[in-house]
């Protein structure tokens, strides 16, 4: 990663440190951790008097939850991907072709895996 000065690799690491913890703080609130890594929607209700009306609720709430903590889910781990990559020293390079990332892109998303070109 020899492209990306020290300075804005700090930067981009606190930029991913932030994310993360908000990230992280939005899953506890919409899902539970099941272990290894992955979180399973859940409701604010769950667990409480079932009420007809709190059933109907819950699963409305559970609805929106499921797809938005597998996304938050996808997100958190590209995040961590990019904290270790940063450890390592190989952060910065498009995991298809081994090319490095253009900053403006990290700039953009500091957890991007791949350069545009080879991006989903
Ligand atoms: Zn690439």
């Amino acid at each position: 990663m020899r492209h990306i000065p020290e300075e804005t690799l700090e930067d981009l690491r606190t930029a991913l440190e932030a994310e993360k913890a908000a990230v992280e703080e939005e899953l506890a609130e919409r899902g539970k951790a099941t272990g290894s890594g992955t979180w399973d929607a859940s409701s604010k209700l769950e667990g409480e008097e079932a009420d007809p009306a709190d059933a109907a609720d819950q699963i409305e709430e559970l609805v929106t939850n499921v797809p938005l903590v597998k996304e938050l889910e996808e997100r958190l781990r590209d995040i961590n991907l990019a904290l270790k990559k940063m450890s390592e020293g190989t952060y910065g390079r498009c995991e298809v072709s081994g090319e490095e990332i253009p900053l403006d892109r990290l700039d953009a998303n500091p957890a991007a895996r791949t350069c545009i070109k080879h991006a989903k």
